[in-house]
């Protein structure tokens, strides 16, 4: 089995974390005269958000923990899952020694957050049935030992394709790195998410997001789930007070009291997108709806129809969906986001009207 702590940065290893006023004094007390908070309230609003919010998101992660099936250990919570991925290259990848593999066409934040660390990127694009390329995959590890971090998107975005867990499987079992599988959309599955293989293997970390079922996207909530070392070092990097107070207290409530509300949008959100795939096959510009598991639908149009005009044109009705067609294997797609009901039906009136 890999040891994640061989692979984290020295300097990271080293490093003395942050201790707040909330670490130092973590019990309860009648006077806090510790953190220089304001003693007289909050300003300007009738709301009491005077006093900094727990460091380590406690209350969050026993109700998160319950619902994924793993331990609070097992948690960091960012400031959504982009926050959780920039964390990932600055304790694991040194620039000019490490490198990131990613799997185009993808989520685009992994290259990003790549080049904010100024970590090179390797890529192996998927097949163009949006599989991962085993071959090409066994290679490009064999043969480049600074691989330290690899992205799998599953459900991938922009293609909305689950990768089975046999596949994520084959990857870790010749990869030396942190492999990071982003479950984003992982809610509009709902059976074997990877966090099943987290006793397995210790250099696996699953990322989850309270943005796309919980519907929870301005709150920026995004959890790394992965082995209690692993985490611990997220922990370790990350600014001392991440999550907001009202951002913890929101998603407690909503985790708390919302589950079945979510799983029923969820159902909802899956009927819709079933019916929109239906409808745009429908239409004689469309050549290709690809099966998605999402709450999102990748068309690929006609040669005679040129998508990233159809775009524009849409943008002018007020219906604003997502150019992809300069990505890999995706020319002349468009994303589509799953609506309301009300919202689906507009947009297939406007795409019959298309010329
Ligand atoms: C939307 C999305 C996320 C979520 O990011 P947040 O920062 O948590 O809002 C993560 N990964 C993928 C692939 C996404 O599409």
């Amino acid at each position: 089995m890999v040891n994640p702590l061989d692979l984290v940065l020295p300097h990271i290893k080293a490093l003395q974390p942050y201790s707040s006023a909330r670490d130092e004094f973590s019990g309860s007390a009648d006077i806090y005269l510790d953190a220089n908070e304001n003693a007289l309230g909050s300003q300007g609003i009738g709301e009491s958000w005077h006093r900094y919010p727990d460091p380590h998101a406690q209350a969050l992660k026993g109700r998160l923990a319950s619902i994924y099936s793993v331990e609070p250990a097992n948690l960091f919570v960012g400031n959504g899952s982009d926050e959780a991925i920039d964390l990932l290259f600055r304790a694991f990848c040194a620039p000019g020694v490490h490198k990131a593999l990613i799997m185009p066409p993808t989520y685009g934040m992994y290259q990003v957050s790549a080049g904010i660390n100024n970590i090179e990127v390797v890529k192996v694009p998927l097949t163009t049935d949006f599989e991962l390329d085993h071959q090409a995959l066994e290679q490009t590890l064999a043969a480049d030992p600074s691989i330290r971090l690899a992205f799998i998107c599953s459900p991938n975005n922009p293609t909305g394709n689950l990768i089975a867990l046999s596949e994520i499987e084959q990857v870790l079992s010749r990869f030396q790195g942190i492999l990071v599988v982003d479950e984003a959309y992982f809610d509009f599955v709902g059976t074997d998410s990877a966090t099943t293989l987290l006793g397995k293997y210790n250099n696996l970390v699953v990322i989850k997001t309270l943005s796309k079922a919980w519907g929870l996207a301005a709150l920026r909530m995004g959890l790394a789930i992965g082995a209690p070392e692993v985490i611990e070092i997220l922990n370790r990097v990350k600014p001392p007070y991440n999550l907001s107070g009202p951002s913890q207290q929101l998603a407690l409530e909503a985790l708390t009291s919302g589950h079945d509300k979510m799983l029923e949008a969820v159902a909802e959100l899956n009927r819709q997108r079933l019916w929109l795939h239906q409808e745009l096959l429908s239409i004689s510009s469309v050549s290709t709806v690809y099966d998605s598991a999402a709450n999102f639908l990748l068309v690929k149009f006609k040669p005679e129809v040129n998508a990233t005009a159809l775009y524009r044109w849409l943008t002018e009705k007020g219906v604003v969906v997502r150019d992809r067609s300069s990505q890999q294997h995706c020319d002349n797609c468009l994303r589509i986001t799953v609506g309301t009901a009300f919202e689906n039906q507009k947009l297939i009136e406007w795409l019959y009207q298309y010329r």
